[in-house]
């Protein structure tokens, strides 16, 4: 099966940001311009530009986030950030990678 999407370069690398988490203090947006900017009307984060983001340019705005608002995944995996912190009064994920034994 071949793939064609713009995707492919990044070798399966897909950024979420969880609006939940963002407090909008614009650091991803001065760590990757132009690539995380902040929703003029939500006020949080967003992906823009995503094609011609480098992989660089995603870890480095997820990186710069205080929250661990951007997520990266790859094939559907999260790789940034290892640990996810739950934000306080949320329980953990249920759909994070549960350590079922
Ligand atoms: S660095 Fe994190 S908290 Fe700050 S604006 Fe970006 S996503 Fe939101």
């Amino acid at each position: 099966m071949t793939e064609s999407n713009p995707e492919q370069g990044k070798r399966g690398l897909n950024v979420r940001i969880d609006a939940r988490r963002c407090i909008a203090n614009g650091k991803c947006t001065t760590a990757a311009p132009g690539i995380y900017v902040l929703d003029e009307e939500t006020g949080v984060a967003v992906l823009e530009n995503e094609e011609i983001a480098t992989v660089a340019q995603l870890f480095a705005g997820a990186r710069a986030c205080p929250t661990q608002a951007i997520i990266v995944e790859q094939y559907g995996r999260r790789v940034f950030p290892q640990i996810l912190t739950p934000m306080f009064g949320e329980k953990p994920d249920e759909d994070e990678d549960a350590a079922s034994s």
